[in-house]
C-alpha cells in the first residue's frame, strides 16, 4: 500500500484536493486507567453511569435531528441502531453487576464490560450481528466520553479546518462534522461502498478510505494533501511539493469553476453528435447535486441503499415515495432504477442470506430476485406506481443471459396486470433494460438486445469479472485496467449488438466517469454516459471539444492496441492534444 513512507494509497471515496492539518480521532477514548471505589459509592457510581447513558441518548437525538433536517430521514435512520443499543439491558445489567461485585469505577467497569461484549459479537457468525459491532463501539466511546465528563475537542466543535483521520468513521462522527470546518477525510478502513464514502460524496468531501495505516503515519498538526480523485495522501510534503499540490489544488477549484460554466450547454460534439450527461446517485439526497451539476437525468439509480441500515424491508409505499420523489425531482429527465443488487461488496441483514464462499460469483441480484418474488414484486409495483408521475425506467442488474431477462419480465408483467385489474395507472410505455456487467451478457448481447429496450454497462463489474480482479482489493488493483483490450472488446461488441437491433446504449460504471476513457467511449459510439454528479461538467467537456470522427478514430486506433496501459496513456495522450 506505502510506496513511500509519506505518501499512503488508499481507496478515493470521494473527488478533489485538499491541503490541510491533520486531526487524528485517537483511540485513546478506550484507554482507562483501573481504580477501585469504597462499596459506599456504589449507588453514586451507578447514579452517574444512569447519567451518562442518558446524556448519550440525548446527544444521538439530537445528531438523528439534525441529520434528518439537512441530509434527510433515510440518513437519520442509521442512528436507530445506536439507540437500541443504550437500551440493551444485556450490557447495562452486566456493568451494573460487575461494578457491584468488583468495586472499579464506573469507567473501568464499563470499558471492560463493553471489550468483552465487542469481542463476543467479533467472533459472532451472523453477519448482521457483526455489523452491529461499529454501533456498539461508537455508542460505547460516547458513553465513555459522557462518564469521564471531559468533552473531547468533538467534531463538531472543530476551531479550524482541518482533515479528520480516523481508524474509521461511524455515522454519526461524520454526522457532527461541519462542512465549513472539515475539508476532507481519511480512514484506514473501508471501501468505496462504506458509509464514510457514502456521506463524502453527498457532503463533496474530498475522501480516501481503506488507507490501512493512516492513524499509525500521521499525527495531529501533520500537513496532509488529500487527493479524493486519485485516492492518495501525502503527509507533510516538502516546500517545493507543497507548493505544487497548491497551484494544483488552486487550478482544480479554477477549473471546477470553468466547467461549471457548461452546466446549461448541451453534451455534443463539434459536429453535432449528441449523448446523453446523466448522474448515478445512491441517495435522493444527491438530488442537488444532480441539478447543480447540469446532469440529464439519473442514469443509475442504485435502490440498494434503500434497503441499508435499517432492521426492515422498505414496504412498497416507501419505495413509491421515493421514487416519485426523485422522478418529479428532474422531470423531464428520465431516472433509471435499478433493481435490487445485493450481494458482493451490498449486504443486507434483513434478508438473512447465508454466508458464501464466492459472494461475488453467488445468490445475489436478479438471481436473487428471482427466487424471492415476494421481495421482487413489492418493488416492481412501487416503480410502476411512480412511472405515472415522471419518466422512470427500470434496469435489472447482473443479467447473465437471455433467460434471466425473460423471467424478470415475467414478473414485471404479472405485476403490470395486476396494476392493470385494480385500475392502478402506470407508464405503459415504460422502458425496461439490462446492466451489462457480465462476460457472457456482453458476448450474447446481441440476443439480449432483441428484448431489452436498453443497455447500460456496468464497467464496474464487467472488469472484475472478465479480468477475474476482485474490485475491491487494493493489492491486485494494479490489474483493475478499464481499457484492458478484453474490456474494449466486450464493450464495442455490446454497443454495436444494441445499435443493431435500434436500442440505447449507456454507461454507468466508474469508467464512463474518466475523461480519457470517455473520448473512447463516445468513439465506440456510446449514447449515454452516467457518471458521478460531479463529474458531469469534465465528461461534458470531452464531448464538447472533439468531433464525432476524431473520437471513432480514436477508438478505432485504441482497439488495434495490445495491452492496458498502452490504450490509456493513448487516450490519454489525444486528451491532451483536445483540451491541452
Ligand atoms: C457496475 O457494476 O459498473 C455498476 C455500475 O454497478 P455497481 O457498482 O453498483 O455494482
Ligand atoms: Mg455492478
Amino acid at each position: 500500500m506505502k510506496k513511500q513512507v509519506n505518501l499512503l494509497k488508499g481507496i478515493p471515496a470521494a473527488p478533489g484536493l485538499v491541503i490541510g492539518k491533520a486531526f487524528v480521532l485517537g483511540s485513546e477514548d478506550m484507554e482507562v486507567e483501573k481504580k477501585s471505589i469504597a462499596e459506599s459509592q456504589v449507588p453514586k457510581e451507578i447514579a452517574r453511569f444512569e447519567d451518562a447513558l442518558i446524556k448519550t441518548r440525548e446527544e444521538i437525538l439530537d445528531i438523528q435531528k439534525k441529520i434528518s433536517k439537512e441530509m434527510g430521514v433515510r440518513h437519520a435512520q442509521i442512528f436507530n441502531a445506536h439507540l437500541l443499543v443504550l437500551e440493551d439491558r444485556t450490557l447495562i445489567e452486566g456493568v451494573i453487576s460487575r461494578l457491584k461485585k468488583e468495586k472499579n469505577s464506573i469507567e473501568y467497569t464499563f470499558l471492560q464490560v463493553l471489550k468483552k461484549y465487542i469481542k463476543t459479537f467479533s467472533h459472532i457468525d451472523d453477519p448482521y450481528l457483526r455489523e452491529r459491532l461499529s454501533d456498539i463501539e461508537d455508542v460505547g466511546r460516547r458513553i465513555l466520553r459522557n462518564l469521564r465528563g471531559i468533552r473531547r475537542e468533538i467534531l463538531s466543535n472543530l476551531k479550524d479546518k482541518l482533515v479528520i483521520v480516523a481508524y474509521d468513521l461511524s455515522p454519526s462522527d461524520t454526522a457532527s462534522m461541519h462542512k465549513e470546518k472539515v475539508m476532507g477525510f481519511i480512514t484506514d478502513i473501508g471501501g468505496k461502498t462504506s458509509h464514510t464514502a457514502i456521506m463524502a460524496k453527498a457532503l463533496e468531501i474530498p475522501a480516501v478510505v481503506g488507507l490501512e495505516e493512516a492513524t499509525l503515519r500521521i499525527k495531529t498538526g501533520d500537513v496532509l494533501v488529500v487527493d479524493g480523485t486519485k485516492g492518495e495522501v501525502r503527509i507533510n510534503p516538502d516546500r517545493a511539493s507543497l507548493a505544487k499540490y497548491k497551484q494544483q489544488s488552486e487550478k482544480i477549484v479554477r477549473t471546477v469553476k470553468t466547467l461549471l460554466k457548461l452546466r446549461d450547454l448541451p453534451a455534443v460534439t463539434k459536429d453535432g453528435h449528441e449523448v446523453i450527461l446523466a448522474a448515478n446517485i445512491e441517495l435522493p439526497d444527491e438530488l442537488a447535486s444532480v441539478v447543480s451539476h447540469g446532469a440529464k437525468g439519473i442514469g443509475l439509480y442504485r435502490s440498494e441503499y434503500f434497503y441499508m441500515n435499517r432492521t426492515d424491508l422498505p414496504g412498497e409505499d416507501e419505495h413509491f415515495e421515493a421514487y416519485k420523489k426523485v422522478s418529479q425531482q428532474v422531470r423531464p429527465h428520465p431516472v433509471v432504477i435499478r433493481t435490487l443488487d445485493l450481494g458482493g461488496d451490498k449486504f443486507l441483514s434483513q434478508l438473512h442470506i447465508p454466508h458464501e464462499m464466492n459472494p461475488y460469483l453467488g445468490w445475489r441480484a436478479i438471481r436473487f430476485c428471482l427466487a424471492r418474488p415476494d421481495v421482487f414484486k413489492v418493488q416492481l409495483r412501487a416503480i410502476l406506481r411512480a412511472s405515472a408521475f415522471g419518466k422512470l425506467k427500470i434496469m435489472y442488474p447482473m443479467i447473465s443471459g437471455i433467460e434471466e431477462l425473460r423471467k424478470a419480465n415475467h414478473m414485471l408483467e404479472d405485476v403490470k396486470t395486476e396494476l392493470r385489474s385494480k385500475k392502478i395507472s402506470f407508464d405503459e410505455d415504460i422502458e425496461v433494460g439490462a446492466m451489462i456487467e457480465i462476460p457472457s451478457a456482453a458476448l450474447t448481447s446481441d440476443i439480449l438486445a432483441k428484448e431489452a429496450d436498453f443497455f447500460s454497462i456496468g464497467t464496474n463489474d464487467l472488469i472484475q469479472y472478465s479480468i477475474a480482479v476482485d474490485r475491491v482489493n487494493e493489492k491486485i488493483a494494479y490489474l483493475y485496467e478499464p481499457a484492458h483490450p478484453a474490456v474494449l472488446r466486450l464493450i464495442r461488441n455490446i454497443i454495436d449488438s444494441g445499435h443493431k437491433e435500434n436500442i440505447w446504449v449507456g454507461m454507468c460504471g466508474e469508467m464512463a466517469s474518466e475523461p480519457a476513457f470517455a473520448l473512447l467511449l463516445l468513439g465506440l459510439g456510446l449514447d449515454e454516459f452516467s457518471v458521478s454528479p460531479a463529474a458531469v461538467p469534465a465528461i461534458k467537456q470531452v464531448v464538447r471539444s472533439v468531433t464525432f470522427e476524431m473520437a471513432k478514430e480514436v477508438s478505432n486506433q485504441a482497439l488495434t492496441l495490445t495491452t492496458g496501459k498502452a490504450v490509456e496513456e493513448f487516450a490519454k495522450q489525444k486528451l491532451e492534444e483536445l483540451i491541452p
